[in-house]
This record gives structure tokens, sequence and C-alpha cells, in this order.
């Protein structure tokens, strides 16, 4: 009978909320980008959010990274500078999220075309 419950703590679908670096708004977890400091000092993108170390977090967008980078704010919370190939990096990512989300949606628009 409790089946049911079973299921669902193996999947354990809480969602957890954090605070984006850039717009400062509380987001999904899911939809964030987790970046970390590494034993080394330098900055790193840790997509699986697992990675050791200070973490912060900044929406999958290409704006609210643009803003962490312009308030200092992933400095901030790292105390460490970011270097420029970092930032590229970051940007890579994002860029590739993007072209992940809309090349799904540019496909399920054509086939979810049913009159
Ligand atoms: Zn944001």
């Amino acid at each position: 009978m409790s089946l049911l419950q079973k299921t669902k703590a193996v999947k354990s679908k809480r969602t957890v909320s954090r605070k984006c670096t850039g717009c400062g708004l509380i987001v999904e977890k899911e939809k964030l980008l987790r970046i970390v400091r590494t034993k080394e000092g330098e900055l790193s993108i840790d997509p699986e959010g697992y990675a050791e170390g200070r973490g912060a977090y900044i929406c999958i967008d290409r704006e609210c990274i643009e803003k962490a980078f312009k308030k200092n704010g992933l400095e901030r919370s790292f105390r460490a500078g970011i270097k420029p190939e970092i930032k590229k990096r970051i940007f890579e990512e994002i860029r590739e999220f993007e072209r992940q989300k809309s090349g799904c949606a540019d496909r399920n628009g054509d086939q979810s075309r049913q009159d």
C-alpha cells in the first residue's frame, strides 16, 4: 500500500531554491547554473552541482551573467577575481543551454502542427 509513497521518496522531487547572483531573485536550483571555486582558487562551471567548494548560482540567462559580472557579484561571493577565459567559458555554457532549449522548441513547433 505504501508503494506510491516509496516511488515518491525515490524520486525525491524537492524543489530547492537559491538566490541568483545576477538578478538577486530566488530561483529553483534546476534553473540555475552553479559556479564553484576550486581548491586552486579558480572558478569553474559545475553543471552537475556536486563539485566541492564554495558555490554561487546564476540563472541560465545571459543577462543575469552579465549583471553578475558587472556588479562583481561573483567576485564578491568568491573573494576572487574571475579570469576572462572563465567568463568566456561561462558564456559558452549559457549559449549551449540556450541552443539546446531553442533546438527542442523548434522541432516541437513543427511536429505539433496537427490541425
Ligand atoms: Zn538571475
